[in-house]
């Protein structure tokens, strides 16, 4: 028996203007049978609006998902991280890496204690923020 693979995509919507009402995320459950954990949003109505989420599904049926969502004009982006790391305000104190629980910010070379950042283990619990003296992590909203 073939079981087809499910994938997860890590998206943060951007609304140019949240409406509420549209139940964009109670369709991507429904009618495209996508598994959706939202993580961090901010929505006010009428005003620019954000919503990070992990997506799980098909492949295809996310795909299709995400297209519905852009039906709405809704900015999909694939590869923000909402958790923004800021390079060259990095001393490269390690303050952070301790507390940073997925290891998303990390030593990449313990002589010279250059951080590296890989957004892709970075569950945006922004903890990151208050244990960096030097305002290297800020968060985009
Ligand atoms: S937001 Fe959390 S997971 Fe992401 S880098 Fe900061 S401490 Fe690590
Ligand atoms: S605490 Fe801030 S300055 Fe220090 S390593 Fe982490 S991100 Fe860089």
């Amino acid at each position: 028996m073939n079981t087809i693979e499910q994938v997860k995509r890590r998206v943060v919507l951007t609304f140019p203007r949240f409406i509420g009402g549209q139940p964009i995320i109670t369709e991507l459950i429904r009618e495209y049978e996508l598994e959706v954990n939202i993580y961090r949003a901010q929505v006010t109505p009428n005003e620019k609006g954000y919503i990070a989420i992990d997506i799980i599904g098909e492949e295809s049926q996310i795909e299709d998902g995400l297209e519905f969502i852009r039906s709405f004009e809704i900015d999909v982006n694939l590869t923000m991280n909402t958790l923004l790391w800021n390079k060259d305000k990095c001393t490269g104190c390690g303050n952070c890496v301790p507390h940073c629980p997925t290891g998303a910010l990390y030593v990449k070379d313990n002589r010279s204690r250059p951080i590296d950042f890989h957004g892709d283990k970075c569950i945006e619990c922004l903890c990151c923020i208050e244990s960096c003296p030097f305002g290297a992590c800020t968060s985009m909203f």
